[in-house]
């Protein structure tokens, strides 16, 4: 790429990160933009790119942990905007930008009786990084609603679109954490949406929080709230990344191992040969759960999330690899951890 650097163009340099990072308390950016347009964002690529800069893109900041100060650039996607691409008696396809906050276009969704998201109501962060890890939650995930992802290459400036199956959607994960990793920024996500409702309510602890045998989505979106309110601590109030760790995918003679000897850990189906097992119950039977060490611990209700009080990112870090290591001494599986994690451990 070459071209000059536009002059509405807002580099900054030595920008605290705080705002943005739910983890770290005092890191500080080397370069900070956040971008308002496809231009802005171009010119951005254009300026790490001629000042041999990495880049870290961010939205709102709730899936990362930063271990230090970040060299670089870090660009806060701020793509604005809602458009519908076509609709009919059955379905709407519309378009987010990849800035607008996720929960907010869920609850806009449910508002305009455009169905399907509202088990994933009240995940923190924005629209553009929810293809990253497709989003899961309550038995629902990103993916099945996924029509296409525009992105932004990195290397060249050049846009493209998407098809769900270029994503390579898994379990927490996309070809945007795999094959394409840091090759490009999303700068936005079409969804395909039923206009008919449909309700998801397999996932155990949504269905036993529901009294109606014929729940609406609105139902499924006020247990989903309610549920994940008691539970999860609010990232504003107490820092933190929701899960840590991904729940473990295993095959079957593993899980069936497990099971003989666990009789109590939650075990799911996750293909044909192969579970997922619940990584807080492996956590909470190790004796983390509501644990405090120093500035940082493991919350009380959700063995899953950490949560940092006072402490850094290393700190947090540190805690993550003591839990990695107990659940591998004791049940032989190995915990992967969930968030990209940024700057250099000393
Ligand atoms: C309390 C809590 C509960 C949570 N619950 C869930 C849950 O139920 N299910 C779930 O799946 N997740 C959950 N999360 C994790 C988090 O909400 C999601 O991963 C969310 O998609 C992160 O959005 P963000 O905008 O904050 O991303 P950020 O934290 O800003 O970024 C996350 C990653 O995406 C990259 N990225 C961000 N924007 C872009 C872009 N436009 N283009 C390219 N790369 C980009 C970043 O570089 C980083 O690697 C939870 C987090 C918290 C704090």
């Amino acid at each position: 790429m070459s071209q000059a650097l536009s002059k509405d163009m807002q580099i900054k340099t030595s920008v605290d990160l705080k705002p943005y990072n739910s983890l770290a308390i005092s890191a500080v950016a080397e370069y900070f933009c956040s971008v308002n347009d496809i231009d802005q964002l171009r010119n951005a690529l254009i300026f790490a790119h001629n000042n041999n800069l990495q880049i870290t893109p961010i939205g709102g900041g709730s899936n990362i942990i930063i271990a230090s100060d970040l060299a670089g650039l870090v660009l806060h996607i701020n793509l604005l905007g809602v458009e519908v691409i076509s609709s009919d008696a059955d379905a709407i396809k519309i378009r987010f930008a990849a800035g607008e906050n996720w929960h907010s276009m869920v609850t806009y969704c449910l508002d305009n009786g455009w169905y399907g998201l509202e088990n994933l109501a009240l995940i923190p962060g924005d629209i553009g990084a929810a293809p990253i890890q497709n989003i899961g939650a309550y038995g629902v995930e990103l993916c099945d609603f996924v029509y296409s992802v525009e992105v932004i290459e990195r290397a060249t400036g050049n846009l493209k679109k998407l098809s769900v199956a270029d994503c390579e959607f898994g379990y927490r994960t996309s070809v945007f954490k795999q094959a394409a990793k840091d090759c490009y920024i999303i700068t936005a996500v079409t969804l395909t949406l039923s206009k008919h409702p449909k309700t998801n309510t397999d996932y155990p602890s949504l269905r036993a929080s529901i009294d109606s045998d014929h729940p609406s989505p609105q139902d499924i979106f006020q247990a989903v709230c309610h549920i994940r309110r008691n539970k999860l601590p609010d990232p504003k109030d107490i820092p933190n990344v929701g899960s840590f760790f991904k729940n473990p995918i295993v095959t079957k003679e593993v899980a069936d191992r497990l099971a003989q000897d666990y009789p109590e850990l939650p075990i799911y189906a996750y293909s044909q040969s192969q579970c997922k097992l619940a990584a807080a119950w492996l956590i909470e039977h190790c004796g983390f759960k509501g644990c405090r060490k120093g500035d940082v611990g493991v919350h009380s209700k959700q063995a899953l999330v950490l949560v940092n009080y006072q402490g850094d990112g290393a700190a947090v870090l540190a805690l993550a690899e003591e839990i990695q290591s107990k659940v591998l001494q004791i049940f032989a599986i190995e915990l992967h951890v969930e968030p990209r994690i940024y700057g250099n451990l000393i």
